[in-house]
């Protein structure tokens, strides 16, 4: 029996196509379930296909997979003008922009169109699972699936669940990761999860130490690689998340947990004002010109 007989999921829904949608998309056609793909931005979906592409032709170039599997993983994803164009999926996993009016009209939307056993999952990294759940009417079958940068190599789905997701769905979500490969981890929904609770306050040190002059950041990263054997140094994993998105989750924490442990550093803030945001505009901790 296939994966996707088991779990029953044939057909997968994947709503905003950009980083994270894109990855998802061509980690669930890969796994052997069509996809159909809407993006609100003309072209998003189109965009998000011909990355896809790029991906699977550089994994044949390096022996990895053969042209015939990348064409039936194309084959799979079909575009969507429209969010009506998804009622035929067995579940949702929204990657739309990390804003909460944005999701909340996505669900109302959905909620309206989609059968009653549809599943709706969510890929956000900081909103809470148990808000957006309201926006739907159906909180048993609402999930927080969230994926990492870059989802074809990132091997987690922590998989957090509201106040009201029931069993089924949590066993549904955790056989579809494991169906992708993937290792699904369940927490509790609150601020950060557990990934970004864990791993942005260290971050968020290493910028303060940077900050305070006790070291170089390449005295800091060196340290936190050599020493606990992380595969990349804090600060140029915060180059790569973006400065903008650990000032923010920073912030979600500190509201949300009402700690000043989780303070962000001033420093974070300096440099998204002056658009010194990491890897994506060429400049953060360290220079990509
Ligand atoms: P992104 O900006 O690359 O992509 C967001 C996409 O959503 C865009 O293509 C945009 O056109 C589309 N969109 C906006 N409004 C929409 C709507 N109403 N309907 C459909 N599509 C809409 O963002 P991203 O980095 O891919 O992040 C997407 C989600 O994934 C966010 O919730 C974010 O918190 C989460 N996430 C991001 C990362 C990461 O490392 N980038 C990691 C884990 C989770």
């Amino acid at each position: 029996m296939s994966p996707e007989a088991k779990i029953n999921i044939k057909t997968v829904g994947v709503v905003g196509t950009g980083t994270m949608g894109q990855g998802i998309m061509q980690v669930f056609a890969q796994a052997g379930m069509q996809v159909l793909a809407y993006d609100a931005k003309e072209g998003g979906v189109d965009r998000a296909i011909k990355g896809i592409d790029k991906f699977l032709t550089r994994s044949i170039e390096k022996g990895k997979l053969e042209a015939r599997a990348k064409a039936e993983a194309l084959e799979r994803i079909r575009p969507c003008g429209e969010l009506g164009g998804l009622t035929s999926a067995d579940l949702i996993i929204e990657a739309a922009t990390e804003k909460l009016e944005v999701k909340e009209q996505i669900f109302r939307e959905l909620d309206a169109i989609l059968g009653r056993d549809v599943i709706v999952a969510t890929n956000t990294s900081s909103i809470s699972i148990t808000k957006l759940a309201t926006a739907t009417s159906r909180p048993d079958k609402f999930i927080g699936m969230h994926f990492f940068n870059p989802v074809p190599l990132m091997g987690l789905v922590e998989v957090v669940t509201g106040e009201k997701t029931s069993h089924d769905t949590v066993d549904t979500v955790c056989e579809l990761a494991r169906a992708l490969g993937k290792e699904p981890l369940p927490c509790k929904d609150s601020p950060g999860f557990i990934s970004n609770r864990v791993g942005m306050p260290m971050i968020n040190e290493a910028v303060l130490c940077l900050h305070e002059g006790l070291a170089t950041r390449e005295s800091i990263d060196g340290i936190m690689t050599l020493g606990f054997n992380h595969p990349m140094g804090p600060l140029t994993l915060a180059d790569l998340i973006g400065i903008d998105v650990c000032l923010h989750i920073m912030e979600v924490l500190h509201r949300g947990l009402k700690d000043d442990k989780y303070k962000p550093c001033p420093l974070l803030k300096e440099m998204v004002d002056k658009g010194h945001l990491g890897r994506k505009s060429g400049k953060g901790f360290y220079d990509y010109s």
